[in-house]
C-alpha cells in the first residue's frame, strides 16, 4: 500500500500529533486535500496547519461527548490572522469547504475549514466562532 502525498503539505503536518497513536495523515479525505491543496495552490503563499487530522484519544477530542470533525479526516485548522486570515476565509468559501470555524483572539489565531456532508452528524454550512 503507498502512502498519498499531497503538494504542500507534509505527512507530519497532517497526522494526528497526541502523540500515542498510529496515525499517518492517511487519514485524510482525499476529497478534502484535493480541494485544500486548491486553496493553498490560490492562496499561493505558505499555509501553517495547527491541527488536521485527530484521533478519538486526542486531548482536545477525549473530553467531548462525541469525536469532532477532526476525527473524519475532513477539517483542518489553518493558522493565519489579519488580511491572510481574510484572504483564507474568501477563498475557502468560493470552494467546497461547508464548515467555517473563525478562533481571531489572541497569539494562537486560525481558521478551521470543515467539509461535512449536508444532513450528517455536523451542521452543515455552517460558521461559528470560539
Ligand atoms: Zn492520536
Amino acid at each position: 500500500m503507498s502512502l498519498i502525498t499531497w503538494p504542500h503539505f507534509a505527512a507530519a503536518e497532517l497526522r494526528c500529533r497526541c502523540g500515542k497513536c498510529a496515525s499517518t495523515g492517511a487519514e485524510m479525505n482525499p476529497n478534502f486535500m484535493a480541494e485544500l491543496v486548491t486553496l493553498r495552490q490560490q492562496f499561493g503563499r505558505p499555509m501553517a496547519l495547527s491541527s488536521a487530522f485527530r484521533c478519538p484519544q486526542h486531548p482536545v477530542e477525549v473530553n467531548k461527548p462525541a469525536p469532532g470533525e477532526h476525527c473524519t479526516g475532513l477539517a483542518v485548522d489553518v493558522r493565519c490572522s489579519g488580511v491572510d486570515a481574510v484572504e483564507i476565509l474568501r477563498l475557502a468559501m468560493n470552494l467546497k469547504f461547508t464548515r467555517f470555524g473563525i478562533s481571531q483572539r489572541g497569539s494562537a489565531r486560525f481558521i478551521h475549514l470543515g467539509m461535512a456532508p449536508a444532513g450528517g452528524r455536523f451542521p452543515s454550512p455552517a460558521i461559528w466562532s470560539y
